[in-house]
């Protein structure tokens, strides 16, 4: 095999495949999280249910449930089955993009922590008792006290608009942290909303460095912090819940037979971490996921490649981390999501704004399907499986003795909602 290190410096298209994946059942315990930590925070989610309906009228076919479709992808599927002969199964889309509210995967996150954080304080000062309809929330003395707070995140763009929108509307101040490149359209949406825009020169991790810095020094503010979030982390894990009965109700089981592939854009690798980890709490090991990141930041397959997790960055071997992904341009991993993907994430892949460009064209010119360059990443994953020697022993390996047209190939596309509607 080919040094991965070596070939991510030449900005080369590389799949790694993690020699530290281990077998898992539903419901395992990694580094004292388990399935229950998933199951409290989907619950968390389903006591907001009211509350969300009404002041996001959007949700309103959901009655307050923040999801997306799963979709078939019958063009893009016949695509790839032309453009690589050897490739077998059922293509289907988590459309992410279009999460109400914020319009990206970060909806699940950033929205859940800011609503743990609002919850838990409520309760804390006896305004909110424990079993009450969160409905209340909306009244003034909720607005009073969440007025006092500040949340504050650092962001390459979606994550300031789901932390941004939510935190706002019921009631706290908001200071999003931004690298001047994130997207002005973002930025000006955000203002719009009353939230404080601030902006660095540098990268994103200077920005969330600031922001966590800034936060420290005040008592009544609250840091989202993309890097170590525990709560974000199970926020994007609660869609493991929501895809099995989505799967269930389009007749399809998950099993040996059946086995799941899922494909997720990774930035600093939350979102991606999250999803694993539940996905594999319900799957255990008849599910394989994989991440995607440009070739101008893999920050992930240099983490978990070298074995330096967090400790190296894409800027020490001479990337530059821009990339039209802008959802994606992270230069360093999360240290937290390292540590649990380490015997979880079957591997990741690199892949070209090029490429994103070109998905996000077909992606709308076969399926009407409106993604921001991000979204597309998973895409690459099923061109470096079924057209890499690599990839053909992954799946000779781990899929023996299975009919490869049973495969179910989930790609995650995370982002593009927002964009679409404001027409840009
Ligand atoms: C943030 C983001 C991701 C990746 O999430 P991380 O938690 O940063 O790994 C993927 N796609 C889009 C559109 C995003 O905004």
């Amino acid at each position: 095999m080919k040094n991965i290190i070596d070939e991510l410096k030449k900005r080369n298209e590389v799949l790694w495949i993690n020699p530290n994946r281990i077998y898992t059942e539903p419901g395992f315990e990694l580094h004292e999280k388990k399935f229950i930590h998933v199951k409290a925070a989907s619950n968390r989610l389903l006591r907001f249910m009211p509350y969300i309906e009404n002041i996001f009228p959007e949700t309103a076919p959901r009655k307050g449930i923040i999801e997306s479709d799963l979709l078939k992808l019958s063009f893009m599927e016949d695509y790839i089955k032309e453009k690589h002969e050897n490739f077998r199964g059922k293509l289907l889309l988590k459309d992410d993009g279009h999460l109400p509210i914020a319009g990206s995967v970060k909806a699940r996150g950033g929205i859940y922590e800011v609503l743990k954080f609002a919850e838990e304080l409520a309760i804390k000062e006896g305004i909110l008792k424990p079993g009450q309809d969160h409905l209340v929330m909306q009244e003034r003395q909720f607005r009073e006290l969440f007025g006092k707070y500040c949340i504050q995140v650092g962001s390459t763009g979606n994550l300031g608009l789901s932390i941004g929108i939510m935190a706002a509307a019921l009631g706290f101040r908001v200071k999003v942290h931004m690298s001047v490149e994130a997207k002005e359209w973002k930025k000006a949406l955000l203002r719009s909303k009353g939230v404080e825009v601030l902006e660095y020169p540098g990268d994103y991790s200077q920005a969330v460095a600031k922001g966590r810095q800034l936060s420290k020094a005040d008592p009544f503010s609250y840091f989202v912090d993309d890097e170590n979030s525990e709560d974000l982390f199970m926020g994007y894990a609660t869609a493991a819940f929501r895809v099995k009965v989505q799967l269930y109700k389009m007749g399809i089981t998950v099993n040996e037979r059946n086995p799941l592939f899922v494909y997720i854009p990774c930035g600093v690798g939350g979102a991606p971490g999250g999803i694993t980890f539940g996905l594999k709490q319900v799957f255990g090991n008849n599910v394989h996921c994989f991440f995607a990141e440009p070739t101008e930041a893999p920050c992930f397959t240099l983490g978990m490649s070298s074995d330096k997790a967090d400790k190296i960055s894409v800027y020490d071997i001479g990337l530059s981390g821009k990339t039209v992904a802008d959802g994606l341009a992270v230069g360093r991993p999360s240290g937290l999501v390292c540590k649990m993907m380490k015997p979880l994430v079957s591997g990741s892949v690199t892949v070209s704004d090029k490429k994103m460009l070109e998905y996000k064209q077909l992606c709308m010119d076969k399926e009407k399907l409106y993604l921001e360059p991000s979204a597309t990443a998973g895409f690459n994953v099923i061109e470096m499986l079924f057209g890499s020697a690599q990839g053909q022993k992954y799946l000779d390996e781990n899929i023996k003795d299975v009919d490869r047209n049973s495969i179910i190939h989930l790609v995650w596309a995370t982002g593009g909602g927002l964009a679409e509607k404001l027409d840009i």
